[in-house]
């Protein structure tokens, strides 16, 4: 028993990809983690394709070689299509500016969480699969928990600080705060895995393709093997409430109807799996940390799916948690003062990304994406920020405000069209 009387130093609820990486950071600078996840794991989860930015996250906790081996598909960019277009705007990795290495992965989930458990497991945390955190008490010095295993039998700990990375459940973030909704950014999004969808030859095989709609909305496939197709519908609410249909099932074969370029994908593809609908709604907590605790990953934020940022977000953040941790536990400060840091560098990371995700929304911005002028080096730099670069170079930020103002014209000019 440490001095503290804690049974662990850190306690991380939710084993995702966010509660996984914390846990793992932490263990491997000595701290004594518990992580409690209700399910067994694998498990599903949606949220397939990566970006090559998290391959710097893999390195830091020390999981790359394992998830080289795990056999995934290799991504190397992504494509996007508007509707009733042979023209296509491809955001290849390679030409990102400032990105070590420009390939990642397109992933089943259930594997890919299960290689970052089970890493966190050898490198010293006590994973308790199929516990369900109940409750937590936070006193001065600690934080007593209290959760139940699969037959419902009841235990106890006290920990010295909790990470909340229990994804859109955000059970500590929302016991303190609330899951504060974005009006700019409520869709809807149903899917379903295919087999016999045709992809594009050779390097491109494993890349994530995008299909947009006059409506703003857009379709997701995802080679997740050689034979399975990730298919996915993102709909903005309002459109979802006038032509949604009875059941997610009808729904999404309509909305896959009505796209062409979709539809002409799957003529021949069978589906294997049935459709799932998510609420898709982006939000931010209105509180990220408090006295002895840190949310992390959808706990804290969710962002509209678009570019695939989700898994780099929850493990960047993940990271910065247990350094922000780690930190106080040395200083013996866990106090919201302690966590100020983590929460603002958290915070601007979403806006970064936030502002690309609105933009894509836009009709302006689309308009100038899908001309395809490598002018001032300004592909370069959007190409980076879609590779998941969350802290670009001067100069970089530079071309990105470019990018922006070229936006903000065309708008005006499309006003002008229009009168
Ligand atoms: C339609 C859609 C498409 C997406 N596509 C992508 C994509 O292509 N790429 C991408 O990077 N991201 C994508 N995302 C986002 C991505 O899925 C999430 O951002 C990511 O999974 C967040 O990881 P996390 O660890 O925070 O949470 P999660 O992965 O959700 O993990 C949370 C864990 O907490 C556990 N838990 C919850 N409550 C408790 C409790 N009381 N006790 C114990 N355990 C608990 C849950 O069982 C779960 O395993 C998508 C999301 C949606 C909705």
């Amino acid at each position: 028993m440490a001095v503290h009387g804690w049974d662990f130093d850190v306690a991380v609820v939710g084993g995702g990809p966010g509660g996984s990486s914390a846990a793992t950071a932490l263990a491997r600078r000595g701290k004594r983690v518990l992580l409690l996840e209700r399910e067994r794991f694998p498990r599903f989860h949606i949220g397939e394709s990566q970006l090559p930015w998290s391959n710097e996250v893999f390195r830091t906790l020390g999981v790359d070689q394992a998830i080289a081996e795990a056999g995934f598909v290799k991504k190397w960019g992504a494509s996007f299509r508007p509707p009733g277009s042979t023209k296509e705007q491809y955001a290849d990795f390679s030409a990102a500016v400032e990105t070590p290495t420009p390939q990642t992965f397109q992933v089943l989930r259930e594997r890919f969480d299960e290689v970052l458990l089970r890493h966190s497991q050898r490198c010293g945390v006590d994973v308790r699969e199929e516990h369900r955190l109940l409750d937590a008490t936070f006193e001065p010095d600690s934080v007593s928990l209290r959760f139940a295993d699969a037959g419902g039998a009841e235990q106890t700990a006290r920990v010295g600080v909790v990470v909340d990375a229990s994804g859109r459940t955000g059970i500590i973030a929302k016991r303190f705060g609330q899951h504060e909704y974005d009006p700019l950014l409520r869709n809807i999004a149903i899917h379903a895995q295919y087999e016999g969808v045709p992809r594009a030859e050779g390097r491109r095989a494993g890349d994530i393709r995008m299909f947009t709609r006059d409506d703003m909305g857009w379709l997701w496939f995802i080679p997740l093997s050689d034979t399975v197709m990730s298919v996915g519908a993102v709909i903005p609410k309002a459109s979802h409430q006038r032509e949604g249909k009875q059941t997610a099932e009808e729904s999404l074969a309509h909305y896959l109807a009505c796209t062409p370029l979709a539809a002409a994908l799957l003529v021949q593809a069978r589906q294997i799996t049935p459709a799932r609908i998510d609420v898709d709604y982006s939000y931010l907590a209105t509180r990220m940390a408090g006295d002895r605790w840190v949310a992390v990953g959808d706990a804290a934020a969710f962002l509209d799916p678009i570019f695939s940022t989700g898994v780099l977000l929850a493990m960047q953040g993940g990271l910065d948690a247990a350094e922000a941790i780690e930190s106080g536990l040395r200083t013996g400060d866990l106090s919201a003062r302690a966590f100020t840091r983590y929460e603002s560098i958290a915070r601007k990371r979403y806006h970064h990304f936030r502002r690309f995700v609105i933009g894509f929304y836009d009709p302006a911005f689309r308009d100038l994406w899908f001309t395809p002028k490598k002018v001032f080096g300004i592909y370069g730099a959007i190409v980076s920020v879609l590779a998941g670069n969350w802290r670009p170079s001067v100069l970089t930020r530079a071309k990105i405000r470019l990018f922006f103002a070229l936006v903000a014209l065309r708008r005006v000019g499309r006003r002008f069209e229009k009168a």
